[in-house]
């Protein structure tokens, strides 16, 4: 499958065609997407029809939009059966594509959607720039209501932890950035706080944004909530945080699930105003989207503004962030396969 082979061997996979056509094919898989080859205007149609079937790594199973079809979800079917889930939200001036580095996720965080459901596999680095590639076509072919026809910001925040799957994500990395022309500025790596994985990823030659998933500022309470902590607790992901933003000089970002009574306190706050000012890190918070197993309730409004209120009065950069699609299981934490017919659940 053309996606499936590393773009630099596609030569090998369609032997005895000239190079030229490959190049041109290549082109068209990672240059000018497009959802079908038809679309392939100047490649031969016995050559076209040789790669219909197989053009994507997966089947759209489902398709869902909301926000005014400014939003869309996509449910990716592999052949093998596993699920992959990613969201395209569109905005007057950008466009952001949430992609999957995994089936199912074996972190287990507690208000995770994701980490309920299990682990099911890695994604092959294929599969990963395929999400890439087919939400291109999209908006080139059929497009969003007022919103750029491109993708202009990626970030690995859908299903999966990408620093647990390292080296197919570096791989999809690399083929974004190396043979799709994307730049890897547009595109942010957010992990639960893998730190060997953030430590490699700091070494490698793309400054991509870093996004650090903590919604606690005490091992005690993030260990409860994130169980990874306890193998990589705080303090040894603020020292990987800290490496990574003085080798890239790219400004870190804090995701922050408001859960209420759990980690909207005052003294959350304060202590999390301590860490983003030693990171110089920008914090997001974002309301808890109610998964089906979450004990968990999303902090109200107004705690979310007291909370960040006490971050600006300590000089720390905060957003709040929106959330899109909920009334399709699309927001933030709320991806994994309900379907129920996954390989799992079988
Ligand atoms: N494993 C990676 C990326 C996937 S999760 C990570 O943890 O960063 C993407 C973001 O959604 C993370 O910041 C995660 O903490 C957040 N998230 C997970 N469940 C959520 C929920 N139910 N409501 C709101 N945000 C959630």
């Amino acid at each position: 499958m053309p996606y499936l082979t590393p773009p630099e061997e596609l030569g090998t996979y369609f032997e005895g065609e000239p190079t030229y056509r490959v190049d041109q094919l290549r082109e068209w898989l990672y240059e000018h997407p497009v959802l079908k080859t038809v679309d392939m205007t100047n490649l031969p149609i016995a050559f076209r029809e040789r790669i219909a079937g197989s053009l994507w790594p997966f089947e759209v199973e489902m398709e869902q939009s909301s926000d005014q079809g400014t939003t869309r979800k996509w449910l990716f079917r592999a052949r093998d059966g596993a699920a992959i889930e990613s969201v395209l939200m569109g905005y007057p001036k950008r466009t952001t594509l949430c992609i999957s580095s995994q089936a199912g996720c074996a972190l287990a965080c507690t208000f995770c959607a994701t980490g309920q459901f299990g682990f099911e596999r890695h994604l092959d680095a294929g599969e990963i720039v395929a999400q890439v590639a087919y939400a291109q076509a999209f908006l080139r072919q059929i497009g969003m209501p007022g919103v750029p026809d491109h993708i202009t910001n990626i970030v690995f925040m859908g299903m999966g932890e990408p620093l647990a799957n390292y080296d197919r994500v570096r791989e999809a990395i690399r083929r974004m950035v190396e043979v799709m022309g994307i730049s890897a500025r547009s595109i942010t790596v957010s992990t639960v706080g893998i730190v060997p994985g953030i430590r490699r990823l700091a070494d490698e030659p793309w400054p991509v944004y870093l996004a650090i998933s903590m919604h606690a500022a005490d091992d005690e309470l993030r260990t409860s909530l994130v169980p990874i902590n306890k193998r990589y607790p705080l303090a040894m992901l603020e020292e990987a945080a800290a490496e990574y933003f003085e080798k890239k000089r790219r400004r870190l970002s804090i995701e922050w699930t408001m859960m209420d009574g759990v980690n909207d306190t005052e003294d959350q706050a304060f202590k999390l105003a301590a860490i983003a000012r030693r990171l110089h890190a920008h914090v997001n918070l974002i309301a808890l989207n109610p998964t089906p197993l979450t004990a968990e309730k999303a902090s109200s409004e107004s705690r979310i503004n007291e909370f960040a209120r006490i971050l600006k009065g300590e000089k720390v950069n905060v957003t709040i962030r929106d959330t899109r699609g909920q009334d399709i299981d699309a927001a933030c934490g709320q991806l994994r396969v309900i379907a129920g017919n996954s390989r799992k659940s079988d």
